[in-house]
């Protein structure tokens, strides 16, 4: 199978590594970096984190924001991590911001925050509990993350922390607000990668 991961910034390499961790455990294949409509060939796709208004800028910049949507559409696995499940969801606001719009793939029913934890906390890491994934307690990191505060519809929510949904699904598109490219465990990955046609 070939894993695309959006390129354009935030943690390709990580992401790569832990796709590549599980093709050790499970099944076999390459991931690749995409940037352009011509990259998009591929079984399943990760949107990393980083900011979300620059990555929507740049993929309607690229002409990739409409192509990418599509494929979505059409039924592709999509994992959106942190700056990622924003581009995901239908429903963006800002903590701080108001009505400020921004490029989205929009596609998953679900309502989320931008910057939900605030300045002074930017960074922190929380353990997860991953029951509802069949997988253990694991530690995290949320950086500058948002918040699902709602999903409705075919979505549903995967894993919370303190009441604040951090995992959520819809079909073949799985959400997080924390950084699963940046963890000791593979098991979000993993549990991504099963849902791809091999
Ligand atoms: N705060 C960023 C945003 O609103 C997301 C942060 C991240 O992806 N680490 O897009």
């Amino acid at each position: 199978m070939k894993i695309g991961v959006l390129a354009y910034q935030g943690s390709f390499e990580e992401h790569a590594l832990q796709v590549k961790r599980v093709f050790d455990k499970i099944g076999k294949g390459e991931v690749v970096p995409v940037k352009k409509t011509k990259d998009l060939d591929v079984d399943a796709i990760i949107i990393p984190g980083g900011e979300s208004t620059t990555i929507g800028q740049v993929a309607q910049r690229m002409g990739l924001l409409d192509p990418l949507r599509e494929k979505v559409m059409q039924g592709i696995p999509v994992m959106g991590t942190c700056a990622g499940a924003i581009m995901l969801s239908k429903e963006v606001t800002d903590a701080k911001v108001k009505n400020k719009a921004q490029p989205l793939i929009g596609v998953m029913d679900a309502s989320i925050i931008r910057n939900y934890y605030g300045r002074q906390r930017e960074s922190f890491e929380a353990i997860v509990d991953l029951e509802e994934i069949e997988g253990g307690r694991e530690r995290f990191v949320f950086i500058r993350a948002p918040a699902i505060s709602r999903v409705w519809g075919k979505a549903k929510a995967l894993a919370s922390l303190n009441d604040v949904i951090v995992m959520a699904q819809q079909d073949q598109i799985l959400t997080t607000t924390f950084h699963p490219e940046l963890s000791g465990t593979t098991i979000v990955h993993e549990y991504f990668l099963k849902m791809v046609k091999r």
